[in-house]
Parts: structure tokens; C-alpha cells; sequence
């Protein structure tokens, strides 16, 4: 039986990074670049004010204080997006909001709390303010946005291979950058198996039970940046299983559910060998050792043979969570062009004891969270791979070695984290 290791390696050796494509910048967060972004403006385009005030000479000021203000005349008004077409000359100032651009011959802006302009609205509310009072001295540049001090044209603004993240798609705006290449997101098909499912919308017949796999399933393929498509429910028939396989044929990688056990109606693996290829089959892991991983036949878009990485989880709701986490998440991320794709993970204290009399790496469901400066794990109820509970109350996998017969309550345990939690203080 593989570890854990080495059916994730065999995983990744067998896919590949994805083609480019051209997206609405919008629909690119979590993507990978393809290309490096350059910048043909400046941003901001032009020197202009960071604060509400007056665009002065900084000449005309030597000596301004608040005893002995310097009084200027106020020649026009400038506000964000606008563009004064007068020059502040020796003796004069212009009123200007944050944003606006620096009007000709002004070099430094001086805030409004630094004038007297409040006090004379408050003398003469109805007139126009002709002339203020500067109470500070000050020098060139004071308040002033430099045009291209966040961006300069020409500049290389990201580089190929980051994963876009909402700053770099707010920079990509800024610079007007509408589309953007990166690698393309896979399409991933799902198709749960299972005579004894039923869909959401159906009332739910005696004996048969939701199927909650490919909603699980499907959910963590969109976290992870995939594009599910439901392919429903397959009957444990080999017609059924090998119509419904066929549906999978355009995907770039194909995940089904349930039959890969030793029951007599657990037929995905034997189709996977008979009709595809088995690169393997078991991992040495609680939950989830029943995986399976192969390739099967399909189709690109245009009607050629290719091969589609297979990876059959375990029908139990909780392994097949675990086991995508374990194995298909890095396979997606893999083919997204990432080159981190593990989760982080740290040191725990345990709040319980865990017994491991199989000899496998057991990765229990737990809550991890930081106590008087330290992780502490605590797992979510039973861990049984059918109790779906435990996996939707977690935050993380606790790992426990497959040489470790058991841990105790307070031992130390690394904790794999799926997410960090608010509370959870990294
Ligand atoms: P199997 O590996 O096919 O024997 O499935 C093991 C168990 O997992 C089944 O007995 C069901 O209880 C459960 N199961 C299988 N498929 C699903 C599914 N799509 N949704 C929820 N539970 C499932
Ligand atoms: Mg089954």
C-alpha cells in the first residue's frame, strides 16, 4: 500500500499545467499569471494633492506663522478631476481638493487647518473667499502626490506566475488593464455512484440516502479554483457507470465517488482497469485508504484522443473530503500553475487521546486554535468517515504518524489547516 507521499507524487506526476487563457480581470482572483503586467501610465498620472486645501509657492511663505500670517489671493478653485487652467503666480493661491491635480506654478499645498479660511466664512458666510491668511511656512513637494510614485510607466507591475490576488486586480485596474492571461482553471467532473442515492430535490425514498458527495466535492473544487460540473448519479451498473463516464470525456479531470471498496457492487475500479488505466489503488491513511487513481479515455475540444487523470474517492462523506484534500487539491492547484500546494500546518497540543491500531496515517477532524499563545487541537466529535459532522465543524486535519500506535491527551500533534478561523490568532 502507498503512503501518503508517495499516491500524491504519482497524482502529481501524472497532470499537468493547464493552457492560457484571456479573462476579465474581475474573473481572474486566484488564478496564476501568464504573462508579466506593464505598465503604460503613470499612476497617478499627474502630481496632485494629497490633502483639502490651497495650492501655494512655497517661496511666497518664508516666515508665514500664526502670528504672522501671509495673506494671498485666491484666484480660482480646483477639485478632484478637474484641471485649473490658471497658474498660481507670486501672491497667489489656489484652492484645491485631495486628488486634484497641482495647478501651474503652485509647488506645495498647504491644508485647510492651516489657513484662516474658516474664520472668515465665518465672518462673511455668503461671500467668496478672495484672499486667506497661511499660517505655516512650508517647502516644495509638501502634499504632493508625485505622478508615477505608485506606478511608473513602463515599469513591470506583477510578474508571470502570481496568483492574483484582489490588490493586483485593483493594480491592474488602476493601470486600465481590463483583460489579463493566465492559466486556464480545469474542469473538473464529478460523479457520485451509489444505488442507494437520491438527489436534494427528490423526497428521499426508504432505504436510499442524499447524496451529499458531489455537493461537498463540488464546493471544494470551486475553493480551489476549479470549475465543477455535476455530472449526478451513477447506479452501481456497469451501463450506468460507463453512460455516466462518458459525460466525463471534455473534462481535465475526472472524480468520481463511492465504488471503490471490496463490496460486490464496487465497480468503479474495475472499469477504471479494465477501460482506463489503474496507476494505483489503496493509501496507507485513515480515512480514506480505499482510493483510487488512474486515467481514462477522453476527448480535447477538437475531437482528439487525450487522457484524463482519474482519481476515484471513497463513497463515505468524510473520507472523500479528507482524501480530496490529501490528493486532489494539490493535483488542481498543480494544473492552475501553483507552485505552493501545500496547506500550512503547526504544532498542536491534542485535547483527546487517539488510539492507531491500523498502522495507517490517521487524519482526524479537529478545531485549531490559539490558546495562551499556544495551538491547541480539539477534535470535532466522532471521527467515524461516514460522520459528516466532524468534517463540517473543522478547521483542520490532525495528523497522527502510522508508525504512532497512540497519542495522548496533551502530546503534541502537527494540525493541518484548512482554514484559519477568525479567533485563530496567527
Ligand atoms: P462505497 O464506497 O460506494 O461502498 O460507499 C460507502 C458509503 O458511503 C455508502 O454506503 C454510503 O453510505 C456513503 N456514500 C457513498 N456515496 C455517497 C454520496 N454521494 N453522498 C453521501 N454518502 C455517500
Ligand atoms: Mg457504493
Amino acid at each position: 500500500m502507498l503512503t501518503v507521499e508517495e499516491a500524491l507524487n504519482k497524482i502529481l506526476s501524472e497532470v499537468s499545467v493547464l493552457e492560457k487563457e484571456t479573462v476579465p480581470i474581475m474573473d481572474s482572483l486566484g488564478q496564476v499569471l501568464a504573462e508579466d503586467v506593464l505598465s503604460v501610465l503613470n499612476v497617478p498620472p499627474l502630481d496632485n494633492s494629497a490633502m483639502d486645501g490651497y495650492a501655494v509657492r512655497s517661496a511666497d511663505l518664508k516666515g508665514a506663522g500664526e502670528k504672522s500670517p501671509k495673506v494671498l489671493k485666491v484666484i480660482d478653485t480646483v477639485i478632484a478631476g478637474g484641471i485649473s487652467k490658471k497658474e498660481v503666480t507670486p501672491g497667489t493661491a489656489i484652492r484645491i481638493m485631495t486628488g486634484a491635480p497641482i495647478p501651474k506654478g503652485a509647488d506645495s499645498v498647504i491644508p485647510f487647518e492651516s489657513t484662516d479660511e474658516e474664520k472668515r466664512k465665518k465672518e462673511a458666510p455668503d461671500k467668496p473667499i478672495l484672499q486667506v491668511g497661511i499660517f505655516e511656512a512650508t517647502k516644495s513637494g509638501e502634499h504632493i502626490r508625485k505622478a508615477g510614485e505608485d506606478v511608473k510607466r513602463g515599469a513591470t507591475i506583477l510578474t508571470k506566475g502570481t496568483v492574483i490576488r484582489p490588490g493586483a486586480i485593483g493594480l491592474m485596474a488602476s493601470i486600465g488593464y481590463g483583460r489579463v492571461r493566465v492559466i486556464r482553471r480545469p474542469v473538473v467532473a464529478i460523479l457520485s455512484t451509489g444505488n442507494e442515492l437520491s438527489e436534494i430535490y427528490e423526497v428521499l425514498p426508504e432505504g436510499k440516502i442524499y447524496n451529499s458527495n458531489s455537493y461537498s466535492i463540488g464546493s471544494l473544487v470551486k475553493q480551489y479554483g476549479g470549475i465543477p460540473k455535476l455530472l449526478g448519479i451513477a447506479l452501481d451498473n456497469e451501463k450506468d457507470l460507463v453512460s455516466k463516464l462518458k459525460q466525463a470525456q471534455y473534462a481535465d479531470l475526472l472524480l468520481t465517488t463511492g465504488g471503490v471498496s471490496m463490496g460486490d457492487y464496487d465497480m468503479v475500479k474495475d472499469i477504471l482497469a479494465r477501460d482506463g488505466q489503474m496507476v494505483f489503488w489503496k493509501v496507507k491513511v485513515k480515512p480514506g485508504k480505499p482510493l483510487a487513481f488512474g486515467k481514462m479515455k477522453g476527448k480535447t475540444l477538437d475531437g482528439k484522443e487525450k487522457t484524463i487523470p482519474h482519481v476515484g474517492l471513497p463513497g463515505n462523506a468524510t473520507s472523500c473530503m479528507v482524501s480530496f484534500e490529501l490528493f486532489v487539491r494539490p493535483a488542481i492547484l498543480k494544473m492552475m500553475g501553483k507552485k505552493k500546494l501545500e496547506k500550512p500546518s503547526v504544532k498542536a497540543i491534542i485535547n483527546e487521546s487517539v488510539v492507531n491500531d491500523a498502522g495507517r496515517r490517521i487524519y482526524d477532524r479537529a478545531i485549531t486554535e490559539k490558546q495562551d499563545g499556544q495551538y491547541v487541537a480539539k477534535l470535532t466529535g466522532p471521527q467515524g468517515s461516514g460522520i459528516l459532522t466532524s468534517m463540517a465543524l473543522a478547521n483542520s486535519l490532525v495528523l497522527i504518524p502510522e508508525e504512532t500506535a497512540k497519542v495522548n491527551k496533551g502530546d503534541t500533534v502537527q494540525a493541518l489547516m484548512l482554514d484559519w478561523n477568525e479567533e485563530v490568532d496567527i
